[in-house]
């Protein structure tokens, strides 16, 4: 029998991730997802601080600058009409999912991962104590497959089987949710990131690859069942107008390149992310609302998280409730304050002046996580392998 060290359902940041370091250090990971190699997926891209240190020490931010991702070092708030330029201390950088995850993909294969597409986790196994013990899965050729292993990694994002199946504690439910509508333009005159809040509504350009700009509009969710969801086109260009007149200007003046993508919205979750032979790692264990832009940086920093304390797990350098009892407390501690700011923001409740301050609260968050991050020693630990 076939039996890895770690099974991990999920491709893309957070199971890709996860799977470059655990393989980088040595140990057996199988990767599976249902969905095609190189696909896209429902997201706008737009990586902050921290995702973009991440990559640097990874080793992989030259891919993502080689694949032509233009590097912005601004951002720009519009609060009403106000612009606010920021200055970034790092240039940040918004891939194409097409192009981030692939890359994680490639990497995580070069470091002796196996990762199979089109599989798809039906179900869970358990050994005659219980514990979780891998997957049942079925591939392509429709044929059902018991894959075996130490550790289960559900990093099946929003709709996690994996978390349905071991049915965690929820230890934080969000209230609030926004939708969203965006798509891709070319020809727009790019300013750094922009974000556009008046309230109400929110809006944003983001360049990124092949230099198109991502346009995205953002409502509360009975507007967008009521108004939006029927005519994105429409809501979209309308938004724009309601929040940044002037940005709106810049959109109508480039060309739309494919359709557009709509979001209705979700309220988030904080997930305890572990138990007996099983683990979460991204949105499968913690979601928040995308309008804080801010799931791919939290998906790239627990994967370091996770990896980190199964590498302790798996070598016996701390027993396994230990390790991933330490990986659940940073990464509540560190999730807390965003999690609550992007409650904040997607509840439409603020004035201008208060979300500028919930603005300035998350970006004293990502300096504490920049901080913690740099203090693992789990690359210096992948590197010498
Ligand atoms: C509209 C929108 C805009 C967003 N914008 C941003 C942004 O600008 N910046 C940012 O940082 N974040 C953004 N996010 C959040 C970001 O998309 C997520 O946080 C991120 O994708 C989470 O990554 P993940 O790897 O956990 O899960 P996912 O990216 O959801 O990947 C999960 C994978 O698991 C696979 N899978 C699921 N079930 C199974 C199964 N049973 N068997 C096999 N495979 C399975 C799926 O095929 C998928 O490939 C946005 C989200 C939305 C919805």
């Amino acid at each position: 029998m076939d039996r890895y060290d770690v099974v991990i359902v999920g491709a893309r940041v957070a199971g890709a991730a996860t799977a470059l370091l655990l393989a980088r250090a040595g140990h057996r990971v199988l990767v599976v997802d249902r969905a095609r190699r190189g696909s896209d997926t429902l997201s706008t891209h737009a990586l902050m601080r921290p995702a973009v240190l991440q990559l640097e020490r990874w080793g992989l931010l030259d891919e993502v600058i080689a694949a032509g991702t233009p590097g912005q070092d601004h951002v720009v708030f519009h609060y009403g009409d106000t612009p606010v330029r920021i200055d970034t201390s790092k240039r940040l950088y918004a891939p194409r999912r097409t192009v981030l995850d692939a890359i994680l993909v490639d990497a995580a294969e070069r470091s002796g991962a196996n990762i199979r597409f089109g599989v798809d986790v039906r179900g869970l196994l358990h050994d005659r104590h219980g514990q979780v013990s891998g997957v049942r899965a079925r591939n392509p050729d429709r044929t059902m497959e018991d894959l075996y292993a130490g550790v289960t990694v559900g990093a099946d994002g929003r709709r996690s089987r994996v978390a349905a199946a071991v049915e965690p504690t929820v230890t934080r439910r969000g209230a609030t949710a926004s939708a969203f509508v965006y798509g891709y333009w070319a020809g727009i005159e790019g300013d750094g990131y922009e974000w556009c809040y008046r309230p109400g509504r929110t809006a944003g350009l983001i360049p990124t690859n092949a230099g198109r700009t991502c346009v995205f509009a953002g409502v509360p969710r009975p507007r967008f069942a009521a108004e939006l969801r029927h005519d994105l086109e429409g809501g979209l260009h309308r938004v724009l107008a309601e929040t940044t007149p002037s940005v709106a200007a810049r959109v109508a003046a480039g060309r739309r390149c494919g359709r557009l993508m709509a979001y209705p919205g979700t309220p988030g979750w904080l997930r305890r992310p572990w138990g007996p032979g099983w683990a979460l790692v991204g949105d499968a264990g913690y979601f928040k609302d995308p309008t804080t832009a801010h799931g791919i940086t939290d998906a790239l920093r627990d994967a370091q998280l996770l990896a980190d304390a199964l590498h302790s797990a798996l070598t016996g350098e701390l027993a396994g409730h230990e390790a991933l009892g330490h990986y659940e407390r940073i990464r509540d501690e560190l999730s807390t304050p965003v999690f609550d700011a992007t409650e904040a923001v997607a509840g439409f409740g603020w004035s201008l002046e208060e979300v500028q301050q919930l603005h300035l609260t998350i970006s004293d968050a990502m300096q504490r996580e920049g901080d913690v991050l740099s203090g693992l020693h789990m690359p210096e630990v992948a590197f010498a392998v």
